[in-house]
């Protein structure tokens, strides 16, 4: 359904349940990115979603629940192994793939056996969970494809006529969407890079886990689609891309991490983080790749990040969103 007005932008949980109750969908912010969220066990809510985002059937939604006892409303056999992560992250970005229960209907799960709950770290958005008598279906609230959002503004600029409500919980901490655990297998296996880093996940869970991101054009689980996070004007990577002529650099924007480049001018340019820090990198990437948007550059130049904690996560996001033009 479309609605014709723009979203109102507030924090009120009384208001977003009343929208989410009359199963309509609402935005809702988490420290990853912000959530177009539903009722997850209600069919006419879920398939909101669908449409609002234009998101194609086979991509799996995120049930995000107030705590992981939670879970096994949801799941069955849940493994010591995710109890064990759960115990050391708590709530956080990171998103366990766990066997699902009837209750979580096939359109949830894209049809297959298991479900991918999460517990968000934000303190609006854990309020608003546990007001509600159900978990909330979310994946993140923009086109599907198009840079993930990580404030109320972004999601008003492309959703706001389509939602009613947006619940405004500041720009997200973290800033890039949750990692993905699988825990049905024998060891737990990484099925998307994300904001909670691989080192510290074999810290928790041993060396022994798999990482398991390869791309594919018929995922099982998308966000492992080739072409993702996409802006609208062609990225190019600065280790991949072939050299651009001077006249050529004087046209491009620059996503750099902690330097800028010699040739593209500086107004065309912009810092993930000047002082090297990753996670700063991680907060900044999509608002950086959307501000873009705005300046009369033909394309973008992106640098190589350091292939370590959250930077493996932005360099994968980074991939995906050149694949089109690349
Ligand atoms: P988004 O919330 O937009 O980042 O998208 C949610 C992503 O979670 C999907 O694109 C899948 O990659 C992943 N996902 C959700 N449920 C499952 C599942 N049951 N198995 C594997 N991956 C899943
Ligand atoms: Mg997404």
């Amino acid at each position: 359904m479309t609605i014709s007005h723009s979203a109102i932008i507030g924090n009120s949980i009384r208001d977003a349940c009343r929208h989410l109750n009359n199963q309509e969908v609402v935005a809702i912010p988490t420290e990853t990115v912000y959530g177009l969220a539903g009722n997850a066990l209600e069919d006419a809510a879920v398939i909101k979603i669908f449409e609002v985002k234009n998101r194609p059937s086979f991509d799996p939604l995120i049930v995000h629940c107030f705590d992981f006892k939670a879970f096994e409303n949801y799941a069955f056999d849940i493994s010591k192994a995710a109890e064990n992560l759960y115990n050391a992250v708590g709530p956080g970005p990171v998103t366990y793939i766990l066997n699902k229960k009837p209750i979580i209907s096939d359109l949830v799960s894209s049809g297959l056996p298991t479900v991918g709950l999460r517990v968000p770290n934000h303190p609006l958005t854990l309020k608003l969970l546990r007001a509600l008598p159900y978990p909330l279906a979310a994946p993140s609230a923009n086109p599907f494809g198009y840079v993930s959002p990580t404030t109320a503004w972004h999601v008003n600029a492309q959703l706001g006529k389509k939602i009613p409500y947006i619940l405004n919980g500041g720009a997200c901490t973290i800033g890039i969407e949750s990692t993905i655990v699988d825990f049905t297998q024998d060891v737990p296996v990484v099925l998307r890079l994300g904001g909670l880093a691989i080192e510290f996940l074999q810290s928790v869970l041993g060396e022994s886990i798999v990482i398991n991101t390869t791309s594919t054009s018929q995922p099982a689980a998308p966000g492992m689609l080739h072409s993702h996070y996409a802006p609208s004007k062609p990225l190019f990577l600065e280790n991949k891309a072939a050299h651009f002529t001077t006249l050529e650099f004087e046209t491009l924007g620059y996503l750099g991490f902690d330097k800028r480049h010699p040739q593209i001018p500086q107004s065309q340019q912009l810092l993930l983080s000047p002082n090297g820090d990753l996670s700063e990198a991680a907060k900044n990437l999509f608002a950086h790749l959307r501000a873009f948007e705005n300046l009369p550059i033909s394309g973008i130049l992106a640098a190589n990040i350091p292939e370590r904690g959250l930077g493996r996560g932005i360099n994968d996001r980074l991939r995906r969103a050149a694949f089109k033009s690349t």
